[in-house]
C-alpha cells in the first residue's frame, strides 16, 4: 500500500496558517488544536506536521523523532487538560470504513463526560 497525500486538505491549510485554529500545544513535529465541532467537553485533535494520511502511513514513513514527538504530545495534551483522574478516549479514524473525513492523520482526544460504549450501531 502506498499513500498519496492531498495537500489541499483542511489540516494542511491549518498547518500552513491559511485557516485559523485554537492551538492547545505546538511542538517541533506536532500540533494539537480544538475540534471545531466538539463531541465532548474536551475534544482536541493532535496532528503531525508532516504529510501523513493516516496512522499506518505515519508508522511506515515518519522518522523516529516525529513519532516520539507525536506520542509524547498526545500524552502531554491529556495532562494539560487534566484528564488523568477521570479518563479519556483516543480515536484515530482511517479510510472509508473508518469514516475519516480529513485525510491527514489525527488523533481525537475526547473527555469531560462518560463517553459511552466504544461503537454506536450504524
Ligand atoms: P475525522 O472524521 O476523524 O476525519 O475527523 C475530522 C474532524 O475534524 C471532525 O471532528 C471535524 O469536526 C474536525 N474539523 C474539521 N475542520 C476543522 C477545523 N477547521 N478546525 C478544527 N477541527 C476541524
Amino acid at each position: 500500500m502506498s499513500y498519496s497525500y492531498d495537500d489541499q486538505n483542511i489540516f494542511a491549510k491549518i498547518l500552513r496558517g491559511e485557516i485559523p485554529n485554537t492551538t492547545v500545544l505546538e511542538t517541533e513535529h506536532t500540533l494539537a488544536f480544538r475540534d471545531i465541532h466538539p463531541q465532548a467537553p474536551v475534544h482536541v485533535l493532535v496532528i503531525p506536521k508532516g504529510p501523513y494520511v493516516c496512522f499506518d502511513h505515519f508508522a511506515l514513513e515518519a522518522s523516529d523523532a516525529e513519532i516520539v514527538d507525536y506520542v509524547r504530545a498526545v500524552g502531554e495534551v491529556c495532562r494539560m487538560e487534566g484528564l488523568e483522574a477521570d479518563g479519556w478516549r483516543l480515536i484515530a479514524n482511517a479510510g472509508t470504513n473508518g469514516v475519516q473525513e480529513v485525510p491527514h492523520l489525527h488523533v481525537h482526544i475526547l473527555a469531560g463526560r462518560v463517553l459511552g460504549r466504544m461503537l454506536a450501531k450504524g
